[in-house]
């Protein structure tokens, strides 16, 4: 089965995404753990799941922090809004345009796996 390889978004707003699901994850983990406050045991492991769901996703939030940081901003060229690339390729956060800074890749359809080391390492191959 192939994936669908139609709607590609930022890799920091995807992380993004998955942090602030997290959090939703968590409180409705607490929340169900209130539902079954007459089971003692119970509603204390889901109340510990749920805050470990909240914990990972700060830990995440920290995470994007650092991982922004190393991002190289760059304006868009198609809606000339500043964004953040993370690897060698990414898309634009503001339209999804994907981007890269290889030249090698340029007009090349994108793909996630130009950022896979094997792939990397195929292309070293290639050049030599
Ligand atoms: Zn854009």
């Amino acid at each position: 089965m192939s994936e669908p390889k139609l709607r590609y978004s930022s890799k920091i707003n995807k992380i993004r995404t998955i942090a602030l699901s997290l959090v939703f994850i968590g409180f409705i983990i607490m929340y169900v753990g209130i539902i079954f406050k007459s089971t003692e045991w119970l509603m204390v492991t889901l109340f510990i799941l749920g805050v470990i769901s909240i914990l990972l996703s700060t830990a995440i939030y920290l995470w994007i922090g650092l991982l922004s940081t190393k991002a190289i901003p760059i304006i868009c060229p198609t809606c000339e809004k500043p964004t953040k690339m993370l690897g060698r390729v990414d898309a634009c956060m503001h339209c999804k345009q994907p981007l890269t800074l290889d030249e090698n890749l340029e007009g090349i359809e994108f793909d996630e796996k130009y950022n896979k080391r094997k792939y990397k390492k195929q292309a070293e191959n290639t050049s030599k």
